[in-house]
């Protein structure tokens, strides 16, 4: 049994996966009100509020430039918020020193010592911290070699850092991190770096030594299939705050707003206004949802999934029924799917998937006009958030 996970595990209270969300709330390890940071007229982040709670994968869900990195480096305390509060254990973090916050950063990087070899990487935050730091060479070599068997690196201690690979790099980065006992882990788009097959094992591998250590993780992306396969929450950042923060199924099958749905590469969003009892959007009329219960004359967005969009030839959509007139442009085959690209009338791009094991789409010619309907019932309706 390594050392950490007996230290960390006596730290935990709240260990049971099938505690509600409401007990979540309660066991939030991290908080982070109304926090605010602007760089001159960029506000990267704007009144924010977010929770990573304890003992939990959370993923961060941002476009690039959103503010992640900035996010990341508020809490680590390489700066401090304009405005706002962050709070571990519901004590403010704010003044306290980036090594005497409890936790851990993982550069986008790895940024490792070039010099150190892989132990004396992984042993440098023991040796030299500002607290605690340990002096006995049996325990800095035992606790060392505890990370790096964790990591899957066992027996590398002598390497140079110039001599591993790249996954190995992350893996050394990640151990350098986890032995000086974290309560919180930040992960800086820690998968970029790895090729394609590397990325899908190191997936694994980050949930697995997570759960072992009972430790928190905040992993940001810029992936939205990173995001919601490695979270047991996903946070989306967009406009500078949190968009909405649940577990990944929920996320993904009822985003709270368009914004969420726009950063899911999963869904068409309609905006428009509700007139004569449907949404009157640029790209035309849709129908709304049986109980929407929007009041005439109120702006309203509608979200619809790729693959809930049914594509009508001209001739066979002649029945009088709703559909938005759209002209296909081009199709991206990806092996299982295919995804369809449509014009419509304001230029604006529609999406529509086929799931090519049950196809439903009728041949499409690029350039002709086709007629693009769907259930409203599969519609998501965002009504306006008051400003
Ligand atoms: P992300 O990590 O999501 O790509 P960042 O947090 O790095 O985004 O950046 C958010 C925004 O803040 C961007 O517009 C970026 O240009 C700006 N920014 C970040 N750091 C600085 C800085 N040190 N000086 C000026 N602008 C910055
Ligand atoms: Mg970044």
């Amino acid at each position: 049994m390594i050392r950490i996970k007996n230290e960390v595990c006596m730290r935990r209270t709240f260990t049971d996966p099938a505690v509600k969300r409401d007990d979540l709330r309660e066991a939030a390890l991290l908080v982070l009100k109304q926090v605010s940071k602007s760089y001159g007229a960029t506000a990267a982040l704007h009144g924010l509020d977010f929770i990573v709670p304890q003992d939990r994968y959370v993923s961060l869900l941002g476009a690039s430039g959103s503010g992640k990195t900035t996010l990341l480096r508020l809490i680590a305390g390489f700066e401090e918020p304009d405005a706002g509060r962050i709070l571990l254990d519901d004590a403010r973090l704010d003044g306290v020193p980036t090594h005497r916050r409890d936790i851990g950063f993982v550069f986008q990087n790895f940024a490792l010592f070039p010099h150190l070899s892989v132990a004396e990487n992984v042993a440098f935050g023991l040796k030299y911290r500002a607290d605690n730091r340990v002096t006995d060479a049996d325990e800095i070599r035992a606790r060392s070699n505890d990370m790096l068997d964790l990591v899957g690196l066992k027996g590398l201690g002598g390497r140079a850092v110039g001599a591993i690979s790249g996954g190995q790099k992350q893996r050394v980065a990640l151990a350098r991190t986890l032995v000086c006992e974290p309560r919180v882990v930040l992960l800086d788009e820690p998968l970029g770096a790895l090729d394609a097959n590397l990325r899908e094992r190191m997936c694994d591998e980050l949930r697995q030594i997570r759960a072992r250590l009972g430790v928190s993780f905040l992993h940001v992306t810029g992936s939205e299939t990173e995001a919601l396969k490695m979270g047991d929450e996903v946070a989306v950042l967009s406009g500078g705050r949190i968009s909405h923060s649940a577990a990944p199924t929920e996320v993904f099958t009822q985003p709270a707003n368009a914004e969420t749905a726009r950063h899911l590469n999963a869904y068409n969003t309609f905006a428009g206004r509700v007139a004569n009892g449907v949404l009157e959007t640029p790209e035309g009329p849709l129908r709304l949802p049986r109980d929407s219960k929007l009041v005439e004359g109120t702006t309203a967005e509608m979200s619809v999934r790729f693959d809930r969009i049914a594509v009508l030839a001209p001739e066979s959509a002649s029945d009088g029924r709703m559909g938005l007139p759209a002209r296909f442009i081009t199709s991206e085959f990806n092996g299982s799917t295919r995804l369809c690209f449509f014009r419509a009338l304001d230029g604006e791009l529609i999406q529509v998937l086929d799931h090519l094991s049950a196809p439903r789409l009728p041949d499409l010619d690029e350039g002709s006009a086709y007629e693009l309907r769907f259930d409203p019932e599969d519609a998501i309706l965002h009504p306006q958030r008051a400003a």
